[in-house]
Parts: C-alpha cells; structure tokens; sequence
C-alpha cells in the first residue's frame, strides 16, 4: 500500500470501518511508515479527545499509547487468524495426500 492510499483510510480506520485485508495492508503500512502513523496519531487524538468531552466516563489522556496498543492488539489478531488458516490448509493438504494414497 501506498502513502496515498494509507492516508485516506486514515478516517476509516479511526470509525472502525476498515475490514479484512484492507485492514491488515493499512497496519502493515503504518507499522513501518513513521509519516502516516504520525498523521494517523494525529487524527486518532483529536476523535478520541472530541468523543472524551462528550462522554461523562473518565478519559484516558494516553492517546498515543492507546493507538500503540490498538494497533498492537490488531496486528496479533490477523497473525493468530492467518495461523490458523495455514494449519487449516496444511490439515487439508495431508488429507488429500493420504486419500490420494489410499486410491492409487
Ligand atoms: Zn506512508
């Protein structure tokens, strides 16, 4: 993904709308791109500071941690899901081995 394109999902992301491998290309960018994650930090701090004072609840004033961890508990859930998949596509594979075994 590109710097353009990562930027204008930057709003999307901070909705919760991204989904699925959109997603996932948006975090891999961010991850390693230091000027979409500022901007991305950025926009991420004014939405959570607007809904903070329209809220009652106490906010949290670490909002770059927040976003830090966000993105870190994100990126873990797509590496455990893709895991997954792989095992369930290995599992697949061994079981065709045997049945093409046991047919020849
Ligand atoms: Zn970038």
């Amino acid at each position: 993904m590109e710097c353009k394109e990562a930027l204008s999902l930057i709003d999307q992301y901070n909705e919760d709308k991204l989904r699925g491998t959109q997603k996932e290309q948006f975090l891999l960018h961010v991850k390693n791109c230091s000027s979409c994650y500022e901007e991305l930090d950025i926009k991420f701090i004014v939405t959570r500071g607007l809904k903070g004072l329209d809220s009652k609840e106490p906010t949290d004033f670490n909002f770059s941690g927040m976003l830090h961890s966000k993105i870190e508990k994100e990126m873990g859930h797509i590496k455990r899901h893709h895991s997954v998949l792989q095992t369930v596509l290995l599992f697949i594979l061994i079981f065709l081995t045997a049945v093409m075994i046991i047919l020849l």
